[in-house]
């Protein structure tokens, strides 16, 4: 007897004492396995042709046994070797989703009930309904057969057997029913025909069972005869190719979850189908949570690809922008052919057109979900907006005109998230550019000294809180010939000529003042000026040129930035209507040292009402201690 795998043994474990309620589940699951199996074979044979085998020549066959109490699941697909029927049960890690199932179950005690359900275990989910598992299986194109055989966490065996033809057949001792749980149900043929209707109904090749039926008697009025008759159980029409008016929301659901396992209903369908230059059938999901691995290096985008109704590629990338990464789902051409390999495929003209189309159907969706549904859009933007962002940015904002209007960010006077459409829509009589400010976080932007004037003459200031909201903006450029301007920049232009005058007069005035506090911060900025942009505050920092405080911070927490650091050109802007300017001039004269003190602080207190590192905290914090004693 061989031991299971430890991950093999604690799911095995899971399904042999659940008390998941859905149990029959495990049927779906194992004419899955036989379609996927069948799959294989009948690519192959598109392929190269040499199996000589037809579509037709491919099924599924149920045998329930009452005397026995057995049900035999059949196919006569591509088959396992004695190698494979041992690495391919004993072992049971091979879909990704498999440790996050089991971590999602041991989690949430509780929640695993929901996973099994959900997900599709695979294989294992038999020991659900059986105490002992029997799979005897031959390869295609090899005359030896083998078994494995299995009842449970104890161990399996695997032996040489004998069978006529190549494929699989699983054979399951079903559980003697208790008073909790019907388990004889799997041995009826009516429920077993419900069931397959239920679950696979779209599978594409023929799920066949022997139904018993009744007649009368020949000859006689009254006396009824047993007799079978083969029937297939399944419409074979994938839910794509179906009339969408012939499809309930649940169909949509059940087909998303188990085909891409999540646990949670797709946020959006979107079915589509085109005839013309492209002729396809799309089925698309965009999901409502992101996917654990979704902002890493490990999320692999990309479509199913079925040519025919024949799945050629799981993770088809070429169909999918990155912008679009999010979304889930299948495409199905009768353009492609089945042979093409997979460089082949990056060129095919048909697919780019076909990726085109399915862009802008996104595309379209989104922004109807947007006018029709913002909470649930708004939902969507939450979970994938960060994408929709790096997307204005990447490949020099070539994706900008497809994106800008999808993008939402947190308006300071709305108090919720808006469009930029919906921002120039609301611009003040004499309010030149679209206004922006960014920080951790939205409490921290609005409580910015550089936010006041602006919130005082009414203007709506957009929150970036992302790391990449500066970068994308910039990349776009314009909205609506709209300029964006960062509400910190020194070039901000909202004052009047008068007030510019008068300012440029008391710069003049008190020019020997700036001069001793620019030599105090030496480098760390570029001038040390007057503003008329601060109200109760009395400094901030602002900076010149293209190179923002947020982007410095961004462009150096970037991996291998730390040997080409960026600056930001600072200037440390005073208010001169504050009383600490009064203080700072007469000091000037009277003690100069605490000039210099008074400097150094108040250019730290900007720096961290900007979210920014000190260069030296320590200091900081002994200045502020010598002026407490
Ligand atoms: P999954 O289908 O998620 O990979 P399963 O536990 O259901 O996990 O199956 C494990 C593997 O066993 C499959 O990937 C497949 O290679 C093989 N397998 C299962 N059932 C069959 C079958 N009926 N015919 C051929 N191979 C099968």
């Amino acid at each position: 007897m061989k031991q299971f795998k430890a991950e093999s043994k604690r799911l095995l474990d899971l399904m042999i004492n659940s008390i998941y309620t859905h149990k029959e589940i495990f049927l779906r699951e194992l004419i899955s396995n036989a379609s996927d199996a069948i799959d294989k074979l009948y690519y192959q044979s598109l392929q190269d042709g040499s199996t000589g085998l037809d579509r037709d020549d491919f099924e599924i066959f149920l045998i329930p046994d009452k005397e026995a109490r057995t049900l035999t699941i059949r196919d006569n697909g591509i088959g396992m070797t004695k190698n494979e029927l041992e690495n391919n049960l004993g072992v049971i890690a091979k879909s990704g989703s498999l440790q996050f199932k089991s971590q999602m179950a041991e989690k949430d005690g509780d929640k695993d009930v929901d996973i099994i359900g959900q997900f599709g275990v695979g294989f294992y989910s038999a020991f659900m309904v059986a105490d002992h598992v029997t799979v005897t299986s031959r390869a295609y194109g090899s005359d030896e057969a083998a078994r494995w055989e299995s009842s449970g966490v104890e161990g399996y065996t695997v032996s040489d057997a004998e069978k006529e033809t190549h494929g699989t057949e699983i054979v399951l001792h079903i559980k003697p029913s208790t008073e909790e749980e019907n388990y004889d149900e799997y041995l009826d043929c009516y429920r077993l025909r419900m069931l397959v209707k239920k679950y696979s109904d779209y599978i594409r090749y023929p799920i066949r069972m022997d139904m018993e039926r009744s007649r009368l008697k020949e000859g006689s009025k009254d006396e009824y005869e047993t007799y079978t008759e083969t029937e297939t159980l399944n419409s074979m029409v994938p839910l794509w190719k179906k009339n969408k008016n012939e499809i309930t929301p649940e169909e949509y659901n059940r087909f998303y979850k188990e085909k891409f396992f999540d646990w949670e209903d797709p946020a959006r369908v979107i079915h589509s189908s085109a005839e013309g230059t492209a002729t396809y059938n799309a089925l698309l999901f965009i999901p409502s949570h992101a996917p654990m691995d979704y902002y890493s290096k490990e999320y692999e985008k990309g479509l199913q690809l079925y040519a025919s109704g024949v799945m050629i590629m799981d993770k088809c990338a070429d169909l999918l922008p990155d912008h679009f990464s999010f979304v889930r789902g299948l495409v199905d051409s009768q353009d492609l052919s089945l042979n093409i390999s997979r460089e082949m495929l990056q060129h095919d003209r048909q697919l780019k057109l076909i990726a085109g189309r399915i862009e802008k159907k996104i595309k379209s969706e989104l922004l109807t979900m947007l006018r029709n549904d913002r909470e649930a859009y708004e939902a969507f933007f939450k979970n994938f907006g960060l994408q929709l962002k790096y997307g204005l940015y990447a490949e020099y904002g070539a994706h900008k005109e497809l994106l800008k209007d999808l993008v939402l960010f947190y308006s300071s006077s709305e108090k919720k998230m808006v469009t930029l459409g919906e921002y120039v829509s609301r611009m003040k009589e004499g309010q030149k550019d679209i206004y922006y400010a960014c920080g951790e976080n939205i409490a921290q932007i609005e409580a910015l000294p550089q936010t006041e004037l602006l919130r005082d003459k009414g203007y709506e200031i957009l929150c970036f809180t992302d790391n990449v909201d500066e970068f994308a903006i910039k990349m776009l450029g314009t909205y609506e010939e709209k300029n964006f301007k960062n509400i910190c920049a020194d070039d901000l232009d909202l004052d009047t000529d008068e007030e510019k005058e008068a300012i440029k007069k008391l710069m003049e005035e008190h020019q020997d003042v700036l001069d001793a506090m620019k030599d105090v911060l030496g480098d760390k900025v570029k001038e040390v000026s007057l503003s008329n942009r601060l109200k109760s505050h009395p400094v901030c920092i602002t900076t010149k040129g293209q190179i923002t405080l947020e982007m410095e911070k961004v462009l150096n927490s970037m991996p291998g930035a730390e040997n080409n650091q960026v600056k930001a050109e600072r200037v440390l802007e005073i208010n001169a209507s504050h009383p600490v300017f009064a203080t700072l001039c007469a000091l000037r004269e009277k003690d100069p040292d605490k000039l210099k003190l008074y400097t150094g602080l108040l250019y730290d207190q900007a720096l961290l009402m900007e979210g920014m590192k000190l260069d030296d905290p320590v200091a900081f914090s002994n200045g502020i201690c010598s002026l407490m004693v």
